[in-house]
């Protein structure tokens, strides 16, 4: 492929900019409805939408293209956030908010008597991730385009994303999303930058007559790398930046020879393999997945990317790579795309002829990680026997890294052969194994945790002695969310009333929602916080009427938990709670009582069983409660199905309660805490991950803080004793023979035996028993405030007042500060 500027780009001037006002878009949307898509007004809403996003995405276009060309100058040094989920959610309603576009877009529909929030949500969720690492890049995207920085995302462009979540009986049911179907006005497929993948072969290794050698990966199965750019708009700033997403394709259509021998159908299952790589996003969440497609979806990612970025350096610098990693850093979303770093030194090497010292260099100030959990299983390995049969190339590379890097480790501590098997990439056993945490750390300048506590646990757990060795690589970078899609977007009456009274320069500098605290004691204002709550938790309390047939009724504490279900997250916790709750309503203690909706919601991964039985015990509690007239309306319960980014933007304005109740030093930072406090919901959560960094923000008298920290939580496993809690304690032995003796249950005998066990065991990982009676009393001391009207509403507005510092721009001006090193442009 040419290197050089096509001769026809240079001539053309700056796109004009489109007019933006409500007539021009009302003509614009008509044209394309009628004329591109073949569609009438009466059409079903998807061709609405799709003629929406495409006369909005004209309108940002020009920049998209004026942004990406000032990137591409001489002398600009980029980041690249790699990724193997990019969890978006919907983009017409945020480009329309950062285009600054909202009543001109609403008076335009309104011209066809159309609603444009009917026409927004028609779009289908781009599910490209499972949970929050996934959000993350997208919150991170996001906040790199607000401020104007050259970063350019990449990942994978799932045929099927996220599965979608249904109920049978109470189970869970997994459904296809095949989001693509119906066609995605945000992405440009650009096959002129397609890039060659290679797998398997085999190597050979031939010395030149200069006395030099080459190693060769010969006889590839290939497969086609084709990016499809997605524009990620700054807010109201000229600024769109790129996501680019693989897919792969066959490298011929037909293999001819298996097509003239008269196999036709063995040659287009060649093609379906190449092709199965980017078919589907793999659904475990925190934890990993082992499945050679994985793999291979993890070096397609890394190769492509590396190899796109290095035809782009050589547009302006030919073979010159001297200043290679003056121009570029790229920064890696956990291990999964670690093999990154064996494939730049592989690039580097073997294609563009550099020495290991010289690829070395480059790769060593380049890659940057960030680790996102501390859980065990959820670190990364992968078999050697994979590689040697997938990757033998990049095998070898990283056998030669690790054994430079053991000799390293021997000079430092001297015959201390225990710590170089502890700190060895390769894991020696009966199954070898690479270890792609330890693969990260040897090649990168910068290893950050994803907030505080975590990031201090990592230096003295999991990465001990990498920190030991180079203590200066260590840095914590805690998470944030972009105010604009889950403030302004996701909650615009809150919005409008934040900038009624402090201005509107919040959205931008997030920080200045600080000055909401001045007006904590305004009566009136808070009557109107209390207003604007309560069409918020009505809006809400439709969308579980639907989903649910649950009615929640707005008086009540709308009490929330929603996250990927994961018995560390202890959604098993709020279920005994909630049964507690209703147990005290069926012995009559209900004296000042506080009426309470309770909702949760999130998927298990399909192959998680007892997660699965989680998600059955919450709908099974939920008919007996929600069914039984003695209990009415103090108490209800409703799981809400598919929960996803589109839920999340009416959820959590919505909520009075935000549950963040992990097990002390388990949570890495959590995101969804950030997303609850900035709309007003007050948090009952443990001392973990970023809830530490909440509690700070907003003070102890403005958070439900209980359960044990992290430091108790490991002293506590050596003498954990559930059943004496249970016989110690009346509330819980009552909710214990609840469960014990079926009451959910009394038509499926036994099937929640295994969560019973789980709760009751010695070695219970998660200690949910350990923290039932601090979590109980917490909730007391909820209800109670939530009765006190005046006292609740100065704490909801003190959680908004207080969430500036949780903001992705801040997360990534720091990441920026300390590690990336970019110039806004
Ligand atoms: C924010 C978010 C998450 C992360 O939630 P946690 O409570 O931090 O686990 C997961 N899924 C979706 C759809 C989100 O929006």
């Amino acid at each position: 492929m040419s290197t050089k500027k096509p001769a026809c780009d240079i001539k053309i001037p700056p796109m004009e900019k489109l007019p933006t006002d409500s007539a021009a878009l009302a003509s614009d949307f008509q044209r394309y409805l009628t004329r591109y898509l073949g569609r009438y007004l009466g059409c079903v809403p998807f061709y609405l939408y799709e003629a929406m996003s495409y006369t909005i995405r004209d309108r940002v276009m020009a920049d998209w293209r004026s942004t990406w060309r000032r990137y591409e100058n001489k002398g600009v040094r980029k980041a690249y956030y790699m990724s193997l989920e990019f969890l978006i959610g919907r983009s017409l309603g945020n480009h329309i908010l950062n285009l600054g576009l909202d009543s001109e877009s609403e008076m335009a529909m309104n011209t066809f008597a159309l609603d444009l929030e009917e026409v927004t949500s028609a779009e289908h969720d781009a599910g490209l991730g499972n949970g929050g690492l996934g959000r993350l890049a997208a919150c991170f995207m996001d906040s790199c385009a607000s401020l104007k920085l050259p970063v350019i995302g990449y990942g994978i462009r799932y045929e099927y994303g996220m599965f979608r979540q249904e109920f049978d009986n109470g189970y869970q049911i997994e459904e296809p999303d095949h989001w693509l179907r119906d066609g995605n006005p945000w992405e440009l497929e650009r096959p002129e930058y397609t890039q060659v993948i290679k797998f398997g072969g085999r190597l050979e290794y031939i010395s030149d007559i200069n006395g030099g050698s080459r190693h060769l990966w010969l006889d590839t199965d290939d497969v086609l790398a084709i990016p499809y750019d997605v524009p990620i708009s700054g807010y109201k700033n000229n600024t769109v930046n790129t996501l680019r997403l693989w897919s792969a394709s066959a490298t011929n259509i037909f293999s001819l020879e298996d097509f003239n021998a008269g196999s036709y159908p063995e040659a287009v299952e060649a093609k379906n393999d190449a092709e199965h790589i980017t078919m589907v996003l793999y659904p475990n969440d925190a934890s990993e997945n082992g499945k050679e497609l994985r793999l291979k979806q993890q070096y397609f990612l890394a190769s492509a990317s590396l190899q796109d970025v290095i035809r782009m350096w050589e547009i302006n610098e030919g073979n010159d790579y001297s200043r290679f990693a003056d121009e570029n850093v790229f920064q890696m979303n956990d291990t999964h795309p670690t093999i990154a770093v064996a494939e730049l030194m592989r690039l580097l090497m073997d294609e563009k002829g550099l020495s290991w010292d010289e690829a070395w260099a480059i790769t060593s100030k380049t890659m940057a990680y960030t680790n996102h959990t501390l859980l065990p299983e959820a670190l990364e390995k992968w078999p050697v026997f994979l590689f040697e049969r997938l990757l033998p190339r990049p095998l070898q590379i990283i056998y030669e890294i690790n054994a430079r890097f053991l000799k390293q480790v021997a000079r430092q501590w001297p015959g201390d052969t225990q710590r170089q098997m502890r700190m060895s990439i390769i894991e020696e056993g009966e199954v070898r194994q690479v270890r792609m945490a330890y693969l990260a750390i040897v090649a990168s300048f910068s290893v950050n945790g994803v907030a505080a506590l975590h990031s201090d646990l990592l230096t003295k757990g999991l990465f001990r002695d990498f920190y030991e060795l180079w203590p200066e690589r260590f840095n914590n970078k805690t998470n944030g969310v972009t105010p604009r899609r889950w403030v302004a977007h996701a909650n615009p009456d809150l919005s409008s009333l934040i900038t009624a009274q402090i201005g509107n320069d919040w959205v931008h500098d997030f920080s200045r929602v600080a000055k909401l605290k001045a007006h904590v004691g305004d009566k009136d204002f808070a009557e109107r916080w209390h207003t604007v709550k309560t069409a918020n938790k009505k809006r809400l309390a439709a969308l579980v009427k639907k989903h649910c047939d649950v009615d929640f009724d707005t008086d009540s504490m709308f009490d929330v938990q929603v996250k990927r279900i994961h018995e560390y997250k202890r959604q098993l916790l709020n279920i005994l709670h909630v049964i507690h709750l209703y147990d005290r309503i069926k012995r009559g203690d209900t004296k000042n009582w506080t009426n309470r909706c309770v909702l949760i919601g999130g998927k298990a991964a399909p192959g998680y069983h007892i997660a699965k039985m989680i998600i059955k015990l919450v709908n099974n509690v939920a008919d007996v409660i929600n069914n039984d007239p003695q209990v009415g309306n103090r108490l209800k319960l409703a799981f809400i199905p598919n929960y996803g980014v589109s839920k999340m933007e009416i959820v959590c304005p919505g909520t009075d309660l935000s549950e963040q109740i992990s097990t002390a030093g388990k949570e890495a930072s959590g995101t969804g805490n950030m997303k609850f406090m900035m709309n007003g919901a007050v948090t009952i959560g443990t001392y973990d991950g970023a809830n530490i960094e909440i509690l700070d923000a907003v003070g102890e008298e403005n958070f439900f803080l209980f359960g044990l920290k992290a430091e108790e939580v490991e002293a506590r496993r050596q003498h954990y004793h559930p059943q004496s809690l249970v016989d110690e304690d009346d509330d819980l032995e009552r909710v214990m023979h609840l469960l014990q003796c079926g009451h959910f249950n009394s038509l499926e005998s036994k099937i929640f035996d295994e969560i019973i066990d789980s709760l009751l065991n010695p070695h219970d990982p998660w200690l949910t028993l350990a923290d039932f009676r601090s979590y109980v009393d917490a909730q007391t001391r909820v209800a109670a405030t939530y009765r006190d009207k005046s006292a609740w509403l100065a704490m909801s507005i003190n959680n908004t007042a207080s969430s500036g510092h949780f903001s992705a721009d801040r997360t990534i001006g720091e990441y920026n500060e300390d590690i990336w090193k970019l110039t806004s442009i």
